[in-house]
């Protein structure tokens, strides 16, 4: 006898047999109908070849009108059971286009869709070799010939970008371009990573001597492998640098180290781009169809103009420059700033016994780091009940941008509430704080300006006890040889000046390494248009240009921190699969430029 259907189950599975029936008659009204007026469909790349959400009835007709004839979707089928929460029943589901397998997610509401999530997780034909379909390695045969796995590595080291030309570039090789590149070699795309530092692991390396990942260990997975399960929670900077080396070799990555990037030009008649790179002294071009912008999600450093910097006889730098406090024994240290590098910064000087003060101009949020994993699902309580980090991730991509600040605006309460002395002290201490334009706290934060918050680990105590100096409200009128005289005409002698001032937008890269226009004709990376500080409309509701096609065919930007360089390589490396493989890939919604970056 089989098992009774429970009535959560059974209403999505009539949903979507229901919605499977009137995509393939067509019937896009329909089809339309099954939405609540207040819903969205949120693509990865399954329908779309876009990342893309459509909100609200109207749009969701027209993205399903102008794609579904091309997606051929079939076989909706529900995964495990579905759940019912009040008055929210949600469940899982695969189903499959004319060109790939998909993994879904839906909610329904008085029998109403309100949120719907189709995401490409394999192309037909091009599945990962894993599991069961793994190669052999060997050939169970004798033969004069035959080369062994590390005459063939070493030949495809030796001749891949000089007798064969890659189909993918990726400039930078960083944990988002390592970790895309492992993807892309599952899918057997030839490609290089062109990374300028010595070593894999050293764009964590380089950084200052005392950080730590601010995000917990069971977050931070590289794609396909996991870290030890003794690893710390929070990973030690160089820790993190040899994982990444360690990473690129058991992958296989063709990592071209010590190697700059110093342009780049596009032959739209050829589809092909010439990528100049100077390896270990040596002028190589490489013709990769395919180039990624894997250069770190911040552009070019900004440093402030200030009235007599070039007078100063002490250490002026950018925060990207700053690597260790030492050298400033009981110095006079002025930081510019009040994010997350200032802080750490401070904090660094500071345990080197420095004399530190921080300038902050404008409010800035701070998260405690204990209160701002409570309550996370990447844990080892997920672990524990059988929740992969990958499901996680995809559990995280159900909830599409538009309502994603509503419930971030919960956790931000509840952490104001369970830390109200904490921020009680740190306002007393003169600290100008903030939790986002509309109080929806960090992460929000995050995706809409990449800025304007501290994690903290320390430094808002140092901040409230005083020994961290803060002024707030200033900021550098001028500086003199000796000091910096601030906007209230008070002056503080300095020895090392640091502009923790933050940086530009990512295609600020297209524009140094490929041309001003390339980078005008993509438009500024990130941020979603909410209207918000730095994040100005209108609304697209994605992060821009980031994992996507671009307006410059070709030319793909990746980045983020560690989960998001995880799960969306997983969608820019079908993207690139898919148009070597020579499928048709039309681009749906593809945005218009609102800003030059
Ligand atoms: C204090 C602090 C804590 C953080 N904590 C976390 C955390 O816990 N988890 C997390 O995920 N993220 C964290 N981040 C953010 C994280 O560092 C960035 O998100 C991350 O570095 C982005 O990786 P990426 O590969 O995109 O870029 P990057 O790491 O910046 O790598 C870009 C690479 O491009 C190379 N490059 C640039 N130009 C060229 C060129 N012309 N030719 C060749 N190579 C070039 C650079 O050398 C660099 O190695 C933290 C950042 C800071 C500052």
């Amino acid at each position: 006898m089989s098992k009774p259907i429970n009535k959560p189950t059974q209403q999505i599975t009539d949903w979507l047999t229901l919605f499977g029936s009137t995509l393939e008659q067509g019937d896009f009204t329909a089809a339309v109908g099954l939405f609540s007026s207040e819903s969205y469909w949120r693509d990865l790349i399954a329908f779309t070849w876009n990342i893309k959400t459509a909100e609200g009835q109207a749009d969701i007709e027209a993205m399903l009108t102008t794609t579904v004839a091309h997606a051929e979707p079939s076989g909706w089928r529900i995964e495990g059971e579905a759940k019912s929460n009040g008055d929210l029943t949600e469940a899982w589901f695969t189903f499959e286009t004319v060109a790939a397998r998909g993994q879904g997610h839906i909610r329904l509401k008085a029998g109403l869709c309100q949120t719907l999530l189709t995401a490409m997780q394999e192309l037909k034909g091009f599945e990962e070799k894993k599991g069961r379909k793994r190669v052999l390695g060997i050939q169970h045969v004798a033969s004069k010939n035959r080369k062994n796995w590390l005459t063939l590595r070493q030949q495809e080291e030796s001749e891949l970008g000089y007798n064969q030309q890659p189909y993918c570039v990726i400039i930078g090789g960083g944990q988002g371009g390592i970790a895309l590149a492992a993807r892309l070699r599952r899918l057997a795309v030839p490609t290089i990573i062109v990374e300028k530092n010595e070593r894999a692991g050293d764009s964590w390396r380089n950084r200052y001597d005392s950080l730590c990942l601010h995000d917990q260990v069971w977050q931070n997975d590289l794609p396909y492998l996991p870290y030890p399960d003794d690893w710390p929670v929070f990973i030690p900077k160089d820790k993190m640098g040899d994982w990444l080396e360690v990473y690129t070799k058991i992958m296989e990555l063709n990592f071209w180290s010590s190697t700059e990037c110093k342009g780049a030009s596009y032959n739209g008649e050829t589809g092909t781009w010439q990528v100049t790179v100077q390896r270990k002294g040596e002028i190589v071009v490489l013709q990769p169809k395919q180039l990624v912008l894997a250069t770190g999600m911040s552009g070019m450093p900004k440093m402030p103009d200030i009235p007599g910097a070039d007078t100063f006889k002490g250490t002026l730098i950018h925060s990207s420059r700053y690597t260790t406090g030492r050298e400033f024994k009981r110095k006079q240290c002025v930081v510019l700033g009040s994010n997350n590098s200032a802080h750490d910064i401070c904090a660094d000087l500071w345990e080197n016994d420095a004399d530190v003060t921080m300038l902050q101009r404008s409010s800035t949020l701070v998260a405690r780091s204990e209160t701002l994993f409570l309550g996370s699902s990447y844990s080892e309580d997920s672990l524990e009940a059988g929740l992969s980090m990958e499901q996680v991730d995809m559990i995280a991509a159900t909830t599409p941008y538009g309502l994603m600040h509503i419930s971030e605006q919960q956790s931000s309460q509840s952490m104001q509430k369970q830390d109200a002395d904490f921020y009680r002290r740190l306002t007393e201490a003169g600290f100008l704080l903030d939790f986002g334009d509309d109080a929806s706290g960090l992460y929000m934060k995050y995706v809409r300006r990449g800025s304007g918050y501290y994690i903290d680990v320390g430094a808002s105590d140092l901040i409230i006890q005083g020994e961290i100096k803060l002024r707030s409200r200033v900021s550098v009128a001028r500086i003199t040889a000796d000091s910096v005289i601030l906007t209230d005409g008070s002056e503080l002698p300095a020895d090392l000046i640091v502009c923790a001032t933050g940086y530009g937008s990512m295609n600020g890269w297209a524009g140094r390494l490929i041309s001003q226009d390339v980078a005008d004709k993509v438009g500024q990376c990130w941020g979603l248009g909410s209207k918000t500080k730095y994040d100005p409309g209108p609304w697209e509701g994605e992060l821009r240009n980031m994992w996507k096609p671009t307006q410059q065919p070709g030319l793909w930007f990746h980045g983020g921190n560690l989960q998001q360089s995880r799960f969306y390589s997983q969608h820019l490396s079908l993207q690139i699969k898919a148009r070597m493989a020579g499928i048709s890939t039309p681009v749906y919604g593809m945005e218009k430029v609102h800003h030059l970056g």
